[in-house]
């Protein structure tokens, strides 16, 4: 149950509705307000850990309905999104019941990792 920790309470937010409505009605614009507190970072920092917050959520439910992470975005049908500061595609690694998701920012400090469910700015 490790891949629960961080984002479950989104996740079961959203988990019923997600795995039987249509794709399309999930890859929707990042969740408004998901990481609205301030730390320090500008709004492309904020964006950015919002959008691969979302994309992990969408992940744990990819699994919760096939058993498995998906292999890329476009699997997830969310190919298209990208990093605000570097607009590249993140970074994907899904193993079985492992999953990873990066920044492509090409440059430090970069935007941060989410490492099988816990964000890297959380720590
Ligand atoms: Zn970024």
């Amino acid at each position: 149950m490790r891949s629960f920790t961080v984002i479950s309470g989104l996740v079961l937010l959203v988990l019923s509705a997600a795995c039987t409505s249509n794709v399309d009605d999930i890859t929707s614009p990042a969740v408004p307000g998901l990481m609205e507190k301030g730390n320090g970072f500008d709004s492309t920092t904020d964006e950015c850990r919002a959008n691969m917050t979302y994309i992990a959520s969408q992940a744990v439910i990819f699994f919760a309905c096939n058993g498995r992470y998906p292999d890329d975005l476009e699997e997830m049908g969310m190919a298209g999104v990208v990093c605000p500061a570097c607009m590249e595609e993140y970074d994907i690694i899904g193993i079985d019941d492992y999953f990873y998701i990066e920044c492509p920012l090409p440059f430090s400090p970069d935007h941060g990792n989410i490492d099988d469910g816990v964000a890297s700015w959380l720590e």
